[in-house]
């Protein structure tokens, strides 16, 4: 860039008219009477025009302005307050005589020939307010306006443009780089040092990005001289476009924000900053990109103040004195930014990785201390610090990645955008609960309904598999009148106090509360509890301890027992057992639900049962916490004879609209149908895998709900938890994470998020092939 031509623009002599002078050209050119006062400007001349009940801005430009800018800053005037009217922007007049349809933007200039050369002239309504505000001074609410009053100007130049915005400005921070050729100006050793170290960070980790920031035409210019504030520091009116340009969307805020940021440091500088930001989101909600080099740009910006101020100061010793008057506070905010350091204001930002530089050992001791002995462990000899999820893919600290066959929830893989989307605007717009009018969570609710056996006509939204297994619980216990409770011997249906005791697997020290029974699920794999003996012993058990049956619970695809698939005939005899008893049925779907047998959305289904209660959770929001219990309504009336039921975030409009969002995907995706074809895929890779390995037992599963039992050898079919173990570890040294399961564990538990394809499911066959070749 030719420098002397950008100092041409900059140092061009302004007009030089005298407030007489102005009033005779404000009275030739658009008819306008009064005193002239000069405002002051540094490059045009601007006067305020009072008088006869009227008053009114001028500009005359500077000679060297184009008409193109000048018409570029109407347009752009036009175009914004057309968009938002209620932004804080004065409209160029008219020109008396000029035919805007015809001429366009020209009709807001009238020009005009003095002896310094040719001016043009602009007339404008005045704005309220008082132009200079001491930014230390502004109050919270004075700085949340400002982020959101920029962002709603960007947002209402969204879709303006105009040939003249692509120039080059080296105040425009995407110019940044362009400043290096300034530094020499700048007296100080430390001072060029500083600008020269803003510059290479701005190299290093803005340049990378800033192609891919949103841009757009900015006004670009907006700090604390371009505006006009009230008493109480809110911005009431935004002048002086002249510095248009296409650049990125965040521009603006970094000029509010090295504006407002002047003379606050460490704490107090990034809590404005970030109730700035806050008033920008409000209205625009930023990018991580953008959010993580808002420290940079502010940076960059405020160096470009310094270098620029410099270069000039050394051209013109004059004026030295006066283009330096901001030079020290522009010192302070960069001395002060970099104090805090660029990576903890993304972070402050939210724009940063939060794990970035947190060093495994320190994380995993602060986790122990902070969440205390009883939460469950880590999983893995060598535990994991995920950070990013990605359809079937997890992504840890490191960046290495995992194929993620292990978890459930994401069902219609991690981080999907309808869901995230639908959580982010719902959260945006609003997050109350069930005690108001609110269509997502019926809507939500007569989906479900619509998805269950006849009957199934009442849905009770809770946060958890736990709670939805847990108010089962108190609604069958009340319908029944009966205290007892059945489920399989290592099963699992929640934390609370009445579903822990309907979870074997998690028995404190293994004890049997006294009102439970079990019974052993059949064992297809060893012939094994073939018929309802096991089941009509429980009941029998229970009626010799006095209690009658209040429920059955049964997870459709037994994930705790070892994934076993049951035979319809089987269920449908201990459902009718059940019932003989007086005890009514639990279809626990928080883990078979959703597809997951890639037969049916429920897997009650595929048993031809219809249950008295169906409990979701787990993948229903796909992550987000959301879970349900659907049931016939004469359960729920005899319920409400006694007692109501509110739940505070329970079917709340965000966990609604997330599960809404998953249904849709569910559906539009065919997830069910990619469950089944894969989850066969899946099955026969992984039988292949047993000419070659022994040790693997037996093969089962349906849709993509499958396990490998291991065993010491296919005789005695003895179980082999041991080399599970080292299979599981095995495989996440590889990159392919799976669980146990079983009461021995000597299972693999595959239940990956149902948009696993057949390449996951060859990647998955060929690392535990690997694995069982070399488990060492
Ligand atoms: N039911 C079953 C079958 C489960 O597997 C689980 C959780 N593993 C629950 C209920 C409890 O769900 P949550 O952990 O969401 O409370």
């Amino acid at each position: 860039m030719d420098l002397s031509a950008f100092d041409e623009v900059l140092s061009a002599q302004p007009p030089r008219f005298t407030p007489a002078e102005a009033s005779r050209i404000a009275e030739v050119t658009f008819g306008v009477g009064g005193d002239a006062r000069s405002l002051g400007s540094e490059r045009d001349q601007t006067f305020l025009l009072e008088g006869g009940g009227q008053v009114s801005i001028m500009k005359v430009s500077n000679s060297a302005e184009s008409p193109e800018m000048l018409d570029m800053e109407a347009l752009a005037a036009i175009h914004a307050l057309a968009v938002d009217a209620s932004l804080p922007i004065a409209l160029p007049l008219v020109a008396p005589g000029a035919d805007a349809d015809a001429v366009g933007a020209a009709a807001f200039r009238v020009h005009i020939e003095a002896e310094d050369g040719s001016h043009f002239v602009r007339m404008y309504d005045v704005l309220p307010g008082t132009a200079s505000v001491e930014e230390s001074s502004l109050s919270d609410a004075a700085l949340r306006y400002w982020g959101e009053t920029v962002a709603r100007l960007g947002k209402a130049l969204r879709g303006f443009h105009h040939a003249a915005a692509d120039r080059v400005m080296l105040w425009d921070v995407q110019h940044a780089p362009l400043l290096r050729a300034l530094i020499p100006s700048i007296e100080e050793q430390r001072t060029r040092d500083m600008v020269a170290r803003v510059l290479d960070r701005f190299d290093e980790v803005v340049a990378p990005v800033w192609p891919s920031l949103r841009a757009q035409v900015l006004h670009g210019d907006l700090v604390n001289d371009n505006v006009l504030v009230d008493g109480d520091g809110f911005i009431r009116g935004i002048i002086d476009f002249g510095d248009m340009s296409h650049t990125a969307l965040v521009t603006d805020l970094v000029s509010v924000l090295g504006s407002a940021l002047s003379n606050r440091s460490g704490p107090e500088l990034i809590r404005a900053a970030r109730i700035v930001v806050d008033g920008f989101q409000g209205v625009v909600p930023l990018e991580a990109d953008e959010l993580r080099v808002l420290g940079e740009l502010v940076a960059a910006r405020t160096c470009a103040n310094i270098a620029i101020s410099s270069w000039r100061a050394a051209r013109h010793e004059e004026e030295a004195e006066l283009t330096m008057e901001d030079v020290p506070k522009a010192l302070g905010l960069v001395e002060n930014l970099e104090a805090i350091g660029y990576d903890e204001m993304a972070r402050q930002f939210g724009g940063g990785p939060p794990s970035r530089g947190v060093a495994f050992e320190d994380l995993r001791s602060r986790r122990q201390a902070a969440l205390g002995s009883a939460l469950a462990p880590l999983s893995y000899d060598k535990p994991l610090h995920i950070v990013r999820g990605d359809g079937p893919w997890l992504f840890d600290a490191d960046g290495a990645r995992y194929l993620d066959a292990y978890n459930n929830v994401p069902v219609v893989g991690h981080c999907h955008p309808r869901v995230t989307e639908a959580i982010v605007r719902q959260a945006r717009t609003l997050n109350t609960n069930t005690r108001y009018l609110h269509e997502t969570v019926v809507e939500l609710a007569e989906r479900l309904i619509a998805t269950m056996p006849d009957g199934l006509d009442t849905v009770i939204f809770v946060n958890s598999g736990s709670e939805a297994n847990d108010l089962a619980w108190r609604l069958a216990t009340t319908a029944t009148g009966n205290s007892g409770g059945v489920c399989t011997d290592f099963g699992y249906h929640g934390v609370s106090e009445a579903v822990i005791a309907l979870s074997p697997e998690s028995w404190p020290s293994g004890r049997k509360p006294e009102h439970i029974e079990t019974f052993p699920p059949p064992d297809a794999c060893r012939g094994e509890h073939m018929d309802a003996a096991g089941f009509t012993a429980a009941l029998e058990r229970l009626a010799a301890g006095g209690r009658g049956l209040a429920a059955t619970y049964l997870d459709g695809i037994l994930t705790s027992d070892g994934i076993l698939d049951l035979e319809p005939a089987f269920v449908q005899d201990i459902l009718r057992r059940t019932r003989e008893a007086g005890g009514l049925w639990v279809a626990d779907e928080v883990q078979g639900g959703y597809g997951r047998t890639g037969d049916a959305l429920w897997s009650f289904e595929r048993f031809g049962i219809v249950p008295d209660f169906v409990t979701l959770g787990k993948p229903m929001g796909n992550g987000h916490p959301v879970a349900a219990v659907i049931t016939r309504s004469d359960i729920v009336d005899r319920f409400a004879e006694t007692a109501d039921y509110f739940s505070t975030f329970g079917g709340n409009p965000v966990a609604a609209a997330a599960a809404l969002a998953v249904l849709d995907v569910v559906e539009d995706e065919r997830i069910m149908q990619n469950a089944a074809a894969v989850g066969s895929t899946l099955r026969e890779g992984l039988r292949a895998l047993m000419d070659a390995h022994p040790s693997i037992g037996d093969v089962r599963g349906m849709g993509l709900a499958d396990a490998v039992e291991f065993v010491t050898d296919r005789e005695s079919r003895e179980r082999n938890p041991t080399l599970a173990e080292r299979v599981v570890n095995g495989l996440r040294e590889r990159g392919v994470l799976v669980g146990t399961t079983g009461a021995q564990g000597n299972t693999l538990k595959i239940r990956p998020p149902l948009v696993f394809g057949s390449a996951e499911a060859d990647l998955l066959v060929r690392t535990l092939d690997a694995v069982l070749t070399d488990p060492s």
